[in-house]
């Protein structure tokens, strides 16, 4: 089955057995009646697994070419799964531009258990650089946010497989419509599933996915033993929003090129950051790698302060001012005072996020009226 018709059939083998219903029940119950003979059906704890769990499991799975899923309560929970797999004194490699909270669990939670974090910007600096007999894992987000720079997963999976490490990609931003790290030799492909996957801003999951079963068995034991499950109404919801994945990311891009064209040729605006624009520093890999480019739209301002950034935000009407992305409504954000506001400045001027950068999540409204809405407000 060719990605668009995977969206929709991936998963609909014996999801009811009882009544045998289009869409995945939701098995709102914490446990299964045994019998003392013939054992339980194949689920006898919701915590250890639930049908619908495992129906999203399968489905996430499926899109990303996988063979196994596991899924969170959060993005931050499927993070979190990954780090379990480590002890007190590896080492992880990583990149300055990483999620906030991704940096958060890192430098604040794992770090005092003794696990060592390199955070190195890839412009400048190699991974191998920092490859020593302790470290165990290279984790990347592509594109990052908020300036969607572009990893190159393939020569990552070169590097990760010569030393014995695990690659770890956080394929949020581009969900598996653009692009499917296992394909490019990922070890682990994790997923914010509160973005693009579920869509509709409406429920907060996180999911891995991989191919080795080994790794599997290992990461459905720490969902198992930590216990950050997510719950089957949740599950529902994402298995609801992946059907229409497709379309939105097509509708999501569209509308993305199109702000991105006019904001660039724009007075009042300085830089643009947009994977498909050929002036973005990582236009080249971005071109082999992903599909098409993503909904996610980054600028700054001439007048490049926190007060000309709000002066914008203040006059938008129908972008909203809010955190998160990928929903079907466009959002906005001030990447300084939101996302990296617990980034010391210069720092984060070194990661390229200045004073007025403004993060749009581009919606799949008319571009024509999103366009307008940021037209008054550039004034
Ligand atoms: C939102 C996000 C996360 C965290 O996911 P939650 O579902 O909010 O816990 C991790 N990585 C990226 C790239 C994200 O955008």
């Amino acid at each position: 089955m060719k990605f668009n018709t995977k969206v929709i059939h991936s998963n609909l083998k014996d999801l009811d057995p009882a009544f045998d219903s289009v869409n995945p029940p939701i098995y709102q119950t914490t446990t299964f009646k045994q019998d003392s003979l013939k054992g339980h059906k194949g689920f006898e704890y919701s915590r250890t697994a639930n049908p619908t769990r495992s129906a999203l499991e399968e489905s996430i799975a499926t899109l990303e070419n996988g063979n196994y899923g596991i899924v969170f309560s959060s993005g931050i929970a499927a993070v979190d799964a990954v780090l379990k797999l480590l002890k007190s004194g590896d080492e992880v490699i990583t990149t300055t531009n990483v999620y906030g909270g991704t940096y958060r669990i890192f430098n604040q939670v794992y770090k005092h258990f003794g696990i060592k974090f390199h955070f190195i910007n890839p412009n400048t600096d190699t991974f191998e650089n920092y490859i020593t007999p302790k470290t165990k894992l290279i984790w990347v987000e592509t594109p990052t946010n908020p300036i969607l720079s572009i990893a190159d997963i393939k020569a990552l999976s070169h590097i990760s497989k010569a030393n014995n490490l695990r690659l770890v990609v956080d394929n949020t931003f581009a969900s598996p419509y653009l692009q499917q790290p296992l394909e490019l030799g990922a070890d682990i492909v994790m997923h914010s599933a509160s973005k693009y996957l579920s869509g509709h801003s409406d429920v907060i999951l996180g999911a891995l996915v991989v191919n080795d079963k080994a790794l599997a068995d290992e990461l459905h034991f720490i969902q198992k033993a930590t216990g950050a499950i997510a719950g089957p109404m949740d599950c529902y919801l994402v298995f609801r929003g992946i059907k229409t994945l497709h379309v939105r990311m097509q509708r999501h891009c569209e509308n993305a090129k199109a702000i991105a064209e006019f904001l660039y040729n724009h007075s009042k605006v300085k830089q643009v950051f947009w994977p498909g624009l050929p002036s973005h520093a990582n236009h080249h890999i971005a071109k082999l790698q992903l599909k098409d480019f993503g909904g996610v739209v980054s600028f700054s301002l001439k007048e490049d302060s926190q007060d000309a950034a709000f002066q914008v935000l203040k006059k938008l009407n129908i972008i909203t001012y809010a955190e998160s992305l990928g929903g079907v409504e466009s959002l906005i954000g001030h990447s300084a005072s939101m996302s990296h506001a617990s980034v010391p400045r210069e720092e984060r001027l070194l990661m390229g996020i200045s004073d007025s950068l403004l993060r749009l999540s581009v919606g799949i409204e008319d571009s024509e009226d999103l366009i307008s809405d940021l037209q008054q407000a550039l004034i």
